[in-house]
């Protein structure tokens, strides 16, 4: 609140591992002064009429769009498509993505009860569609006491390759960055400072990466600094957001500050995709 306007082209909702229904975010968003926003659940577009009309509905502007698992060299890499056409036919594709997460999280439970700890179905918070991640089993966690906070379910369970982790089904980096584009979107690498792929951007452009998540709460001004020079060299475009998921867990929605005026290249962008499709 009091904050200057500002846009947030990444948060997550109940449709994946965000707490908040996309009607919640939006509120949130008029809160804090956020003018566009773009809920990217993981690995689907579903509900994308429901976050439309609960921006349109309080003049906050919707971006389409969505997060794919993605995996370089055996490393997560996450990348967005924003403005992503949720009836291309190659949407479907993301269909694998998802489903598998419905699995994943059966198995993961199965680890914790051979570990003696006994988690239900029905004690994870909701997912629609079983779009399931491991902050659903982190919340859980909490609230049957077992551990004090998300963070601490990461640090003893959750991490990756520990004792509960199962991989996600992934895409190829170059084949994430394909079908974003082939959605109409705009491929974005999210968060680069906080996944340590800053190095990889290069080859990332390579496989044809449109942009680059620049604005994010975790990435200090020398990270933000260094990745606008990167951007501006290799004729990559900014994007920014938060990676909200839940209140006062982890960063704030609208607290990457991400300036309006990176909207409208993203933007030119993806109608020119969609115009020559
Ligand atoms: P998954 O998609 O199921 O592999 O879970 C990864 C998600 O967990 C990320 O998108 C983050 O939202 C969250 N996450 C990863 N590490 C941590 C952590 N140390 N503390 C809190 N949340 C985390
Ligand atoms: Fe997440
Ligand atoms: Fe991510
Ligand atoms: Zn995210």
């Amino acid at each position: 609140m009091g904050r200057n306007i500002s846009i947030d082209l990444h948060v997550h909702s109940t449709y994946s591992d965000g707490r908040l229904t996309p009607a919640e975010l939006a509120d949130l968003a008029v809160r804090h002064n956020v003018v566009a926003l773009a809920v990217t659940d993981h690995d689907t577009l579903a509900g994308w009429r429901e976050k439309t009309n609960a921006c349109r509905d309080r003049n906050v502007e919707p971006v389409i769009g969505l997060e794919m698992s993605c995996e370089l060299d055996g490393r997560e890499a996450h990348i967005l498509s924003l403005f992503a056409d949720p009836e291309a036919a190659c949407a479907e594709r993301i269909g694998d993505l998802s489903a598998s997460r419905l699995a994943r999280m059966k198995a993961m439970l199965e680890r914790f009860a051979d570990m003696g700890i006994h988690i239900g179905m029905e004690d994870l918070p909701v997912a629609e569609n079983g779009v399931y991640g491991r902050p659903h089993l982190a919340r859980a966690l909490v609230a049957k006491g077992i551990v004090k906070s998300v963070s601490e379910a990461f640090a003893r369970y959750l991490y990756d390759s520990g004792p509960i982790h199962i991989a996600k089904t992934r895409l190829s980096a170059g084949g994430g960055i394909a079908l974003a584009k082939e959605m109409g979107g705009v491929a974005v690498l999210a968060h680069p400072g906080v996944s340590g792929l800053i190095q990889e951007i290069d080859r990332l452009a390579a496989l044809g990466l449109d942009g680059v998540e620049v604005y994010h709460p975790k990435h200090g001004g020398e990270t933000i600094a260094r990745l606008l020079r990167l951007c501006r060299d290799r004729g990559l475009l900014v994007s920014g957001g938060s990676d909200f998921h839940s209140p006062g867990d982890g960063p704030d929605l609208g607290a990457a500050m991400a300036p309006v005026d990176v909207l409208e290249p993203l933007r030119r962008l993806a109608a020119e995709r969609k115009g020559s499709a």
